[in-house]
């Protein structure tokens, strides 16, 4: 790690730039891996080949081609995730359009938002999104065509993409050319931000930081090679969206999960010995808390990531020692839509319990006082302050929105994470919380996500979210919401004796405490604070 005016920037070396596109990548490497089993659905136990997503898709792509799609179109792909969701993803990639996966589950409002930003050409749906696009389809004012992911679909109308694909002949699918695109400039996927803090963000992300991601990992041993990989997260989300894309270059079987059920999650962890696996916090309080767990044999596991929302350490600790795995083997990420994937991570075989790690090669970061923007400062260690990062990975930009690119990418192309964190003499960064979630005390500011690690360490206590309850004299109260393990007879005055007993005086839980059946979280496992205070706002 090297540190320079308090930029930190890691040394180790990326593989050379490749100079191709990512559809060049994809088409490259899904030839290589041939006839070896891509995915796994295990709950249909329908599998697909590196080589039948290679036909499929391009066969795909020559349909979108003839039917005109161009470079810099768009195309959207609302879905679960299944074992078609790669195949327009692959195609449009090829063809230099933009992919813009949708989460299927967006309401009325969310998915006019979401589609408004990318007005694609082609939505490709399924039976899961189907309802929902039926319903807003006919107020948007652009005519996109819709296409079904699977056959088979009785009572809709709309084809599938299979079926539109059956006239292209396997001879036209190999001549397919992939487009050729100005690498470092051009948009290869509008990704929506989690729309944790208020309406998604649409993240403009280029070949160039698609391949800095390549570069990163491809030759390395973090995704270890022929390793079984768990894509549970949807693939909607950045964090899933760049992993599936990584694991087809990489030649890794990846078993897909459509959904979560908490049975089924461990049994076809042991039954297809999945080896490697990204995770975020609320799936990690599962694995550390949930009484099923122990009826399973998951020795298999080798490799977890936590990301997209703060990890406890006590968390940490108790998934390796509950899997039996060393601590250095439950490792942490962060990262933003925009950043593409991670920019801080835990270094392979040297992580440090309760930080994110360390920066990636090729990124660096600096910690800077908060409420500053365009500013030379830069904290030294241990001080808290807005994490900011600069580098290959960053974004371009938000589609068609430069106020807010420029709000939050500075002239010296610095992004502004609104995260609050601080690094060590080492150079490892812990994260604090975002700078919009803190809660403000008298002055003091208070970080739910420390008080809701606290919650998640008493005994009984199965989730739990803080947020700040607006108040006269101090500004804000840090209040809880609880969700109780089954059985359990906790009360709130114990609870907040537990709480208070751990913290500085500001952060006590002065708001009090309120049981609930179960958190808000967006579909990647972060807490929806806004929808609490919504909550309490409307029942008061
Ligand atoms: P929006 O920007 O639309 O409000 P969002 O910021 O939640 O939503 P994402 O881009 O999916 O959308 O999430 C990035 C954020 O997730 C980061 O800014 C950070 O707050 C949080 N995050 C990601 N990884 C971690 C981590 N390892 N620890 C703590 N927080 C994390
Ligand atoms: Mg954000």
């Amino acid at each position: 790690m090297s540190q320079q005016s308090n930029i930190l920037r890691n040394e180790e070396e990326l593989l050379p730039e490749f100079n191709i596109s990512i559809g060049q990548c994809l088409l490259m490497q899904l030839t290589t891996h041939g006839t070896r089993v891509a995915h796994i659905n295990p709950h249909t136990g329908k599998e697909q080949t590196f080589q039948y997503i290679l036909d499929t898709s391009r066969r795909l792509a020559v349909y979108l081609q003839r039917e005109g799609l161009k470079v810099n179109d768009t195309i959207a792909v609302c879905s679960e995730n299944n074992l078609e969701f790669c195949i327009p993803v692959c195609a449009a990639f090829y063809l230099g359009a933009i992919a813009c996966p949708l989460n299927p589950l967006y309401s009325e409002r969310e998915f006019k938002h979401a589609l408004s930003i990318s007005k694609p050409k082609y939505i490709f749906i399924s039976t899961v999104s189907f309802n929902g696009i039926r319903k807003i389809f006919r107020e948007l004012h652009w005519s996109p065509k819709i296409l079904m992911l699977t056959d088979g679909n009785n009572n809709v109308s709309w084809a599938s993409m299979y079926k539109v694909m059956s006239n292209v002949s396997i001879d036209d699918a190999n001549a397919l050319q992939p487009a050729s695109v100005n690498l470092d400039d051009h948009v290869t996927a509008i990704l929506c931000s989690s729309g944790t803090t208020g309406l998604p963000k649409g993240v403009m992300l280029t070949d160039k930081n698609i391949t800095t991601v390549i570069r990163m990992y491809m030759n390395t041993n973090t995704i270890p090679e022929n390793a079984v990989s768990l894509s549970l997260l949807p693939f909607f989300h950045a964090y899933s969206f760049v992993f599936m894309i990584l694991t087809i270059l990489r030649g890794n079987c990846s078993i897909i999960f459509s959904h979560f059920e908490e049975e089924l999650f461990l049994q076809y962890i042991e039954k297809y010995k999945i080896e490697y696996m990204p995770m975020v916090p609320s799936l990690m309080v599962f694995l550390a808390k949930h009484p099923l767990v122990d009826k399973y044999d998951l020795s298999c596991v080798k490799t977890i990531w936590s990301g997209a929302a703060p990890l406890s350490k006590e968390i940490q600790q108790a998934v390796a020692k509950r899997l039996n795995m060393n601590i250095i083997d439950v490792k942490q990420g962060y990262g933003l839509t925009e950043t593409t994937l991670a920019v801080l991570r835990s270094p392979d075989g040297k992580g440090k319990l309760g930080s994110v790690g360390v920066v990636v090669p090729g990124t660096l970061v600096k910690v800077i006082p908060i409420g500053e923007y365009e500013t030379d400062k830069a904290l030294g260690p241990n001080c808290e302050g807005e994490l900011c990062f600069k580098g290959d990975l960053i974004m371009k930009g938000y589609y068609n929105d430069e106020e807010s690119t420029r709000a939050t990418i500075d002239k010296d192309g610095w992004l502004h994470t609104g995260d609050v964190g601080y690094y060590d003499e080492d150079g490892y960064f812990y994260i604090v919380d975002r700078i919009k979630e803190l809660i403000k005390y008298k002055g003091y500011q208070v970080p739910p996500a420390e008080l809701e690690a606290i919650l998640l360490t008493f005994p009984g206590v199965q989730d739990a979210a803080v947020i700040g309850i607006p108040n006269d004299k101090t500004g804000e109260l840090p209040m809880a919401f609880i969700v109780k393990e089954e059985n359990s007879n906790i009360c709130e005055k114990d609870i907040i004796q537990y709480v208070n007993e751990r913290v500085s005086n500001p952060k006590r839980l002065r708001g009090g405490i309120r049981f609930v059946d179960s958190i808000p979280k967006t579909p990647s496992g972060k807490i929806l604070r806004r929808v609490l205070r919504d909550r309490l706002k409307s029942k008061l």
